[in-house]
């Protein structure tokens, strides 16, 4: 199975078994990671490989890792976010105990930080506008300039404790970091690390009209809290020069080591959160949450378990190189997750009545089936069975065609774990509808065994016409008609499909679905995976189609 051609080979795992077997630092130290989301959206697929990384191995060290809001840009910070983003990561089985932080908690030690860089002449007070920035940083062959970076320490810590008490308007100065004009790594130009912006901040108000850029920032976190491994996305790999040059010349209480790894893409979605907000700003989908959503919440609606995440999160790996995984990796995932633990059940989708004509038709019959076959321990219930029951559209036709092996005039067909049937015929209206299907049971095949050993190909699903409740089912396609639909100068929104949600209203399902509490998966025998939607109730029964039954994963 696909287990075996995905190596999850962990490069990660080994740096760190590298760093704890070296001894210095990380000697005797438990291991310390930390997931650092920005709280501007809704978690994703994507942020659940990182998660699981995050978390996944400290645990697999038997260390710790701590949840953290990355929130040193003032904009756009939501307690809505803050609160998924908790709820995601419990979904999925992570703790952090107490270990929950916020960056803007340690401004007042960034701010510290970066006086200590200006007092050794490693930091200066740049008055370059943006534009000005940009004009003189140079190219591969030119270093860039700049006319502030001789300015006396005393005037830049005069000019940086003024930018801090609010007397400079925003894009006149900022304060960079005295590295290397000329260095071929542009980050390492003399990096801004500290900006003017006067939007309030959504914990610490309008006490600072200053913000540390990520650059800065982010290994000042990590070192205040302790982390031994910075584990983050490919894009920071060269950063990490900035990264290390920040640690070694501030008097950081430890010494982090960044590890990168490669981003998670998925084809026919899309997964930055600006992308997925304009989907739900704009009302191409129903919140955050709807189940076409790469979301976490949106996965969770539509019935991914956090074990079927956790096993994709696995068997994906880590890697080096960005690459992009097959949506229907994702489904096989759940299917396997699924194919053990839900409970079966018989929904009919489009359903037409089949009445059996030699079936007395005050009489009704309990069948006792299976909850799972995987799971015998999950136990039997009782299904019923009378005169008519409905069955799929699609499982007659009025002739037969090569290969059909369900109803037809004069053909036998298995009603599962019931009676075998033979069609004789059906009923229509005035436009050629079928409106009821005719067939007469065989009294001796009770339960769906033939006693003469005689072959019977069909079996189809069916729910009994005198005993069932009505659902409305939700069937679901890729939100994107095209692979990859943000890649290159494509509009996204250009190729969002239009067929990504199908609602089916008149559908008959058996009785013991009812009293659904929380959300509870099902295999709906022959359709696929389903469970029940948020805004299922008792008197109106809504179920999301998870995946397929079919697996469309393809061994490379
Ligand atoms: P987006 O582009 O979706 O907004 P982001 O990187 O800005 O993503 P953050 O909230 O900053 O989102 O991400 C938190 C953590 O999750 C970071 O360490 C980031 O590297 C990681 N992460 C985000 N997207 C992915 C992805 N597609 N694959 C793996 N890790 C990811
Ligand atoms: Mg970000």
């Amino acid at each position: 199975m696909a287990d075996e051609i995905i190596s999850a080979g962990n490069f990660i795992q080994d740096f760190i078994k590298e760093d704890i077997a070296e001894g210095g630092f990380y000697e005797g130290k438990t291991v310390h990671t930390r997931f650092p989301p920005e709280p501007n959206g809704y978690l994703h697929i994507g942020h659940a490989k990182a998660i699981c990384i995050d978390f996944g191995t400290a645990e697999k060290f038997g260390g710790i890792c701590n949840l953290r809001m990355d929130d040193t840009n003032p904009t756009k910070e939501d307690v809505e976010y803050i609160d998924a983003i908790k709820e995601d990561i419990s979904w999925l089985g992570f703790h952090w105990d107490d270990r929950f932080y916020f960056a803007s908690d340690y401004f007042e030690q960034m701010y510290e930080f970066a006086v200590e860089l200006i007092k050794k002449g490693l930091a200066y007070v740049c008055e370059f506008t943006p534009e000005q920035m940009r004009e003189n940083r140079g190219d591969l062959t030119t270093p860039a300039t700049s006319p502030y970076r001789d300015r006396p320490i005393e005037e830049s810590l005069d000019l940086f404790e003024r930018m801090k008490n609010g007397e400079f308007e925003e894009g006149t100065k900022t304060l960079r970091a005295k590295i290397d004009l000329a260095s071929g790594n542009f980050n390492m130009r003399d990096p801004v690390i500290y900006r003017i912006n006067r939007i309030p901040h959504h914990r610490t108000g309008d006490k600072w009209c200053i913000y540390p850029m990520y650059d800065f920032a982010h290994p000042i976190e990590d070192a205040l809290e302790g982390i031994t491994h910075s584990l983050c996305t490919l894009e920071f790999e060269a950063h990490r020069p900035l990264y290390d040059w920040v640690i070694d010349n501030i008097s950081a209480p430890c010494k982090p080591r960044q590890i990168e790894f490669s981003r998670l893409g998925i084809n026919n979605t899309v997964m930055s959160k600006r992308k997925l907000r304009k989907l739900v700003e704009d009302g191409y989908v129903a919140g955050w949450d709807d189940p076409r959503m790469p979301t976490l919440c949106g996965l969770r609606r539509r019935g991914y378990t956090p074990a079927s995440i956790r096993n994709f999160c696995e068997k994906i790996g880590v890697s080096k190189t960005n690459s992009v995984v097959e949506y229907s990796f994702l489904e096989h995932c759940l299917r396997d997750d699924l194919n053990e633990n839900a409970q079966r059940v018989m929904c009919v989708l489009n359903p037409v009545k089949l009445i059996i004509t030699n079936y007395p038709e005050d009489k009704t019959e309990e069948f006792e089936v299976e909850n799972n076959p995987q799971k015998p321990e999950d136990g039997t219930r009782k299904i019923t069975f009378s005169r008519e029951v409905y069955i799929e559209a699609d499982d007659f036709l009025e002739e037969k065609v090569k290969g059909y092996n369900r109803f037809y005039p004069g053909n036998e067909v298995r009603l599962k774990s019931a009676y075998i049937v033979k069609c004789t015929g059906c009923e229509k209206d005035e436009n050629g509808r079928v409106t009821a299907v005719y067939a007469e049971y065989d009294p001796l095949t009770r339960g769906g065994d033939t006693p003469d050993g005689r072959k019977v190909r069909g079996t189809v699903h069916w729910v009994d016409a005198n005993n069932y409740l009505d659902a409305e089912v939700r069937l679901y396609d890729n939100m994107f008609t095209d692979p990859e639909p943000d890649v290159g100068d494509k509009d996204f929104l250009d190729y969002i499909n239009p067929d990504s949600l199908k609602i089916l209203k008149n559908c008959k399902i058996e009785t013991s679905v009812s009293g659904l509490e929380g959300i509870q998966h099902f295999q709906f025998m022959r359709l696929g995976y389903f469970c029940n939607d948020k805004d299922s109730n008792p008197e109106r029964l809504i179920f999301n189609r998870s995946v397929s039954l079919k697996d469309g994963f393809k061994k490379k």
